[in-house]
């Protein structure tokens, strides 16, 4: 019973009431400390490096800290591997994150049945570099964290432009052409649009696109479609093949 009573007490005090104002201020001062709570949470990543004090194990690290590498797409175009998610946080200075899906598995022991969590999380610059990671763990939110970590390590970089015939803009809105993209049995195809007809594909895939940066696109799929992670990554396998010679 002590123990319980100590826990409630615990509950109590981590909560904190926000709908209340703080000590002697006006209805004004309580929507600037709104807005600051706002302004945290939408700061809040689920995985924060600390670049500052961060100390650099491998050699891609080391070379990016002391400024020999300046770009992103200098990495890429040398075909270096980025082993560690201090470099991504390091040249992207506002990422994007998104918890995409949070399920419960289960796995049998001889004693029965143990549960772990899955979590899927999409990050992204809002231009030209992606990044999809899956992890698992015990506790939910460790899982995020986790798949949060591997998503700044499975980077992917792709290429945007005007390839639709109606349009000849010139700017980088849509896919330059047709791509394939393929996981399991879901098969995804992007075609070019011209200037203003949205996105056209399903809710899944909307944020992928959106964090790339594309506006305008039509797409058709095949395949069981229902299972959200394979459409996830058949999409961005499409996305980064626009980056590739051969384009099957
Ligand atoms: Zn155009």
């Amino acid at each position: 019973m002590v123990f319980k009573q100590k826990m409630v007490m615990r509950k109590n005090q981590r909560r904190v009431d926000y709908s209340k104002p703080a000590n002697n201020s006006t209805i004004s001062d309580k929507e600037a400390i709104v807005d600051a709570v706002r302004k945290k949470r939408a700061k809040k990543l689920l995985f924060g490096s600390d670049i500052e004090n961060w100390n650099p194990t491998t050699e891609l690290g080391k070379k990016v800290k002391n400024g020999e590498i300046k770009d992103l797409n200098e990495i890429f175009d040398r075909n270096l591997k980025i082993m560690e998610p201090e470099i991504v946080d390091f040249f992207i200075k506002d990422i994007r994150e998104k918890l995409m899906d949070t399920t419960k598995t289960s796995y049998v022991r001889m004693a029965g049945r143990k549960y772990n969590y899955r979590a899927c999380v999409l990050i992204g610059d809002g231009s030209s570099f992606l990044g999809f990671g899956i992890g698992k763990d015990k506790d939910k939110w460790t899982s995020a964290t986790k798949a949060a970590r591997l998503a700044r390590l499975n980077l992917v970089r792709l290429k945007k432009g005007c390839g639709s015939w109606e349009c000849l803009c010139g700017t980088d809105h849509t896919v330059p052409f047709d791509v394939v993209g393929k996981t399991g049995s879901v098969r995804i195809t992007l075609s070019p649009a011209p200037l203003g007809t949205g996105l056209v594909a399903t809710e899944i895939v909307k944020p992928v696109l959106e964090f790339s940066g594309i506006k305008d696109v039509w797409s058709r799929t095949l395949g069981k479609t229902s299972t959200k992670i394979n459409m996830i990554q058949a999409c961005i396998d499409a996305l980064r093949k626009t980056y590739k010679k051969d384009r099957k």
